[in-house]
């Protein structure tokens, strides 16, 4: 009988511990919650510049900003493929899109990322930059949406938010997202931003922007900022 009460007690332990070690778990899980349905919620990542075009540069270390631009963009959707979104990307490698090396070339390769944008039909357009000013004390990150977008306003204020939380912690102001008539918002009539990560004419933000640990970060804010927007939350 003793026996019998021993085993009950044993296995009702072992029951309690697992419902502990899988509501743990759960907790630390990425949340499937726009992978519910076929129809998942398609998001475009733009990584600015690449191949021939660097965008601008770090003044210390010489960084490409279209260097930093993919590797976010890549952390970025790993992370929203995670979270169950479908991801779709302008550029995956460091070539630019333009075909070849010619006159011209900035031009042919803003028209295929329209293309593109415009062929995958996506819910949500995020191009990824990093800014680059006079003064070398201005910090931060900077979303931009299209002028006169109510929606790209709400998401990008959603995104400025969170970079802005992400950078207090790094001594840096908050900055205000602004509409701005940027050719790669006006490629789909959906929320589009167009985030600035930091200034590469910072030394401070140059600094973070070349660990790689920072960016996965940023990556994480801005994907923090697209779930605050689907869930209506604005800033
Ligand atoms: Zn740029």
């Amino acid at each position: 009988m003793k026996k019998g009460y021993l085993a009950a007690f044993f296995a009702v332990a072992t029951g309690f511990v697992l419902a502990i070690v899988l509501c743990v778990q759960a907790l630390y899980l990425p949340q499937a919650v726009f992978a519910s349905s076929e129809n998942k919620m398609k998001i475009v990542l733009d990584a600015g510049h690449g191949g021939m075009d660097g965008g601008v540069t770090g003044q210390t270390t010489g960084i490409k900003e279209s260097d930093i631009n993919l590797s976010i963009t890549l952390a970025l959707g790993d992370i929203l493929t995670d979270m169950g979104f479908a991801v779709a990307y302008t550029r995956k490698t460091q070539a630019g899109l333009y075909d070849t090396a010619t006159k011209g070339f900035k031009n042919r390769d803003m028209q295929k990322r329209r293309q593109i944008i415009q062929a995958e039909k996506p819910d949500l357009l995020v191009s990824i930059h990093q800014n680059f000013y006079p003064s070398k004390t201005t910090r931060g990150g900077q979303v931009f949406y299209e002028k006169g977008a109510k929606d790209g306003k709400t998401f990008a204020l959603c995104v400025q938010k969170r970079l802005n939380a992400l950078y207090a912690q790094q001594g840096a102001k908050a900055r205000n997202a602004m509409s701005a008539e940027y050719f790669i918002l006006e490629c789909s009539p959906v929320p589009s931003v167009l985030v600035e990560c930091g200034f590469l004419s910072s030394q401070k933000d140059e600094q973070l922007l070349s660990n790689a640990a920072f960016r996965k970060r940023l990556a994480g804010v801005i994907a923090a900022g697209i779930t605050d927007f689907f869930a209506g939350i604005s800033a």
